[in-house]
């Protein structure tokens, strides 16, 4: 089976009635793009910059050693677009592990982009070393929780601002393609103003899951309560998928979902056309979809949203799971 799928690496990822798909890598560090090309990444969907910030016990990295970090990463990546999410640090994902979060409730406290606009002299420091190594390759510039109109705009004021210190600096950089993640209920029930502001989004499907469901992605006692198939959840993927798709924006998943192989035929049921995923997943998930038809995923799909409760269709989700 693994040399099956190890000779799919250089096949593109087409559906059986000829939809091309993109199936791109998640990486956590900059070596992390040697495993996405041989797996046959056609790019990174998300580089989860925060771990180059982790475990430094108060040290952040500053804007030259970043800006070495992303340019490797685009090297590795031999001219394929790389995806660079700014810091998202909190909740599950502690800067420092020795220092313990004394916030009630972190996955709702100061985290991801809140945290970025709460020390905007960092961010300026991550948006100006992203934007001098987009002038070394493809990238897009990606935010993580954003849920309200003035985040939005203050983020934006931010790449301006960050642009204007470099250009005083006569500083090179380069055009960055700029993207939202829709992770939290409110931006997917939102995603019209997202699309206004954005040239792409990307959904997170654990937070998002995490957020409408109300459960803690983290904690063992409810994971049997974690569900990518809740009816609520695939309704405000599937919705953003198709407004995006009616503005004819680019959307990803970068969540788990996303490389699982259960669900990518329910994905591309729901028009979904862009996958970023753990590069170990990419060959199975490929393989799903060359023998993919979306004809007929379509209306099965829109058959599933309408259901209420996922049973039915459950058992051929874990069935596919189990086959590889
Ligand atoms: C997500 O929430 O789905 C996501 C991709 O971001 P992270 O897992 O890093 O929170
Ligand atoms: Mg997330």
């Amino acid at each position: 089976e693994r040399e099956r799928l190890t000779r799919l690496r250089h096949t593109c990822a087409i559906t059986s009635d000829g939809h091309k798909v993109e199936l791109l890598a998640n990486i956590e560090q900059p070596g992390d793009a040697l495993a996405a090309v041989r797996a046959g990444a056609v790019g990174v969907g998300l580089f989860r910059s925060e771990f180059l910030f982790m475990g430094k016990s108060g040290h952040l990295p500053g804007e030259d050693e970043q800006y070495r970090a992303y340019c490797e990463a685009i090297d590795g990546m031999q001219g394929l677009p790389v995806t660079i999410r700014t810091i998202d640090v909190g909740a599950d994902k502690p800067l420092d592990k020795g220092h313990k979060d004394n916030h009630l409730n972190p996955a709702l406290g100061l985290r991801a982009i809140r945290w970025s606009l709460a020390d905007p002299v960092m961010f300026r420091t991550q948006l100006r070393a992203v934007l001098r190594a987009a002038a070394h390759g493809k990238v897009n510039l990606l935010f993580p929780m954003l849920a309200h109109q003035h985040e939005i705009r203050q983020t934006l004021a931010q790449v301006d601002l960050a642009r204007a210190e470099l250009d005083a600096r006569g500083a090179p950089y380069g055009p960055v393609q700029l993207g939202a993640m829709i992770e939290v209920p409110a931006a997917a029930l939102m995603v019209r103003s997202f699309l206004k502001h954005f040239d792409f989004l990307s959904i997170g499907t654990n937070d998002l899951i995490q957020y409408t469901l109300a459960i803690d992605r983290a904690d063992e006692a409810v994971a049997h309560l974690y569900d990518p198939l809740h009816p609520a959840v695939l309704r405000l993927v599937a919705d953003v998928i198709a407004q995006g798709q009616a503005q004819g924006k680019s959307v990803c998943v970068c969540g788990e979902t996303a490389g699982d192989v259960g669900m990518t035929r329910l994905l591309l049921g729901l028009g979904l056309r862009s996958f970023s995923m753990h590069p170990a997943q990419i060959l199975a998930v490929k393989q799903e979809v060359l023998r993919a038809d979306t004809r007929k995923l379509a209306p099965w799909a829109q058959q599933v949203l309408q259901g209420d409760e996922p049973e039915d269709w459950r058992e051929p989700v874990e069935a596919r799971r189990q086959g590889f």
